[in-house]
C-alpha cells in the first residue's frame, strides 16, 4: 500500500454546481483510473458525494470528505457524523484542515474527530502546519505538538489508517506568500517521522506523509522526489482536470 503514491484533491467549497462537479470528476477519473502507481482520492463538498459516488468503478479513484463531527448522532445541526460517512461507503476524511482550524476548530476537537473517525473505520488525513516560520524553529515544536494532541489515544493498530498532511498555512490557497520548497517539506517530513517514532517506535513506518500547499503541475515532481513524502494534498489545482492530470502523471512516473 505504501508504495503507491497517494494524491488527494481537496475541492474546498467548489465547484458551484453539481453539473460542474460531475464534469470535473469524470474527467479526472478517466485519466486517473489508468495509473497503476497512484491512488487518487477526491474530496468534494458533502452535498455532491452521493451523486459522484455513482461514477466510482474500480479502486484507483475514490472519494473522501473534508470534515466530520465527533459524535455519531445527536442534536448537531449542520454536522455530519463518521458513521453517516462510512454508511455511504466513503473511506477517507480530511481532519484539521487549516481552513477549519481558522473557523475555530481546536487541537482537542481535532483529536476527538480523529478518534471518532477511526472508530467508524475511516482513514484519516490529518492536516498539520504552521502559520509562519521563525528562525528559532518554534514552528517545528508547533507541528510536533499538533500531532501529539491529534493522535492522543490512537493505538498502533490504527496507524495504517493515519495519513499526515503537512500543509504550511503560508503556502496554501490563492493568498499564499509563496509555495514551500521541497527542502521546507523535507525538513517537516523528517520532523513528523521523529515525532511518530517517539510516540510509536518502529510502527511509525505505517503512517503515510503528504505535502500540501500550492502544488501544481510544475512543482509536484520536485516534492515527490525530494521531500521523503508518500503523496500530495492538492487544493486549487485539483479543480482543474488538466493540471490535476499533470500532477497525477508526475506521481505515476516517479521511480
Ligand atoms: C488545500 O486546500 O489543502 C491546499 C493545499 O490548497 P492549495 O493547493 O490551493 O494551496
Amino acid at each position: 500500500m505504501k508504495s503507491k503514491k497517494l494524491i488527494i484533491g481537496n475541492w474546498k467549497m467548489y465547484p458551484a454546481s453539481i453539473e460542474e462537479a460531475r464534469d470535473k470528476f469524470t474527467k479526472i477519473k478517466k485519466g486517473a483510473s489508468v495509473l497503476r502507481n497512484v491512488q487518487t482520492i477526491i474530496c468534494p463538498p458533502f452535498i455532491y458525494i452521493g451523486d459522484l459516488k455513482k461514477f466510482i468503478t474500480g479502486r484507483r479513484v475514490g472519494l473522501g470528505v473534508q470534515n466530520t463531527w465527533y459524535e455519531n448522532e445527536g442534536a448537531y445541526t449542520g454536522e455530519v457524523s463518521p458513521a453517516q460517512i462510512s454508511s455511504l461507503g466513503i473511506s477517507s476524511v480530511i481532519i484539521g484542515h487549516s481552513e477549519r482550524r481558522a473557523l475555530g476548530e481546536t487541537d482537542e476537537m481535532v483529536n476527538k474527530k480523529v478518534s471518532a473517525a477511526l472508530k467508524a473505520g475511516l482513514a484519516v488525513i490529518l492536516c498539520v502546519g504552521e502559520s509562519e516560520r521563525d528562525r528559532d524553529g518554534h514552528y517545528l515544536k508547533h507541528i510536533d505538538n499538533q500531532i501529539r494532541i491529534a493522535l492522543r489515544a490512537v493505538s498502533r493498530k490504527d496507524l495504517p489508517k493515519i495519513i499526515i498532511a503537512y500543509e504550511p498555512i503560508w503556502a496554501i490557497g490563492k493568498n499564499a506568500l509563496r509555495a514551500a520548497s521541497a527542502e521546507d517539506a523535507l525538513e517537516v517530513s523528517i520532523l513528523i517521522k521523529k515525532t511518530l517514532t517517539s510516540l510509536y517506535k518502529k510502527n511509525a513506518d505505517n503512517v503515510r506523509i503528504l505535502y500540501g500547499g500550492s502544488v501544481n503541475g510544475k512543482n509536484a515532481q520536485e516534492f515527490l522526489c525530494n521531500s521523503q513524502i508518500d503523496g500530495l494534498l492538492v487544493g486549487r489545482a485539483s479543480l482543474n482536470p488538466i493540471v490535476f492530470s499533470e500532477i497525477l502523471k508526475s506521481a505515476e512516473n516517479i521511480k
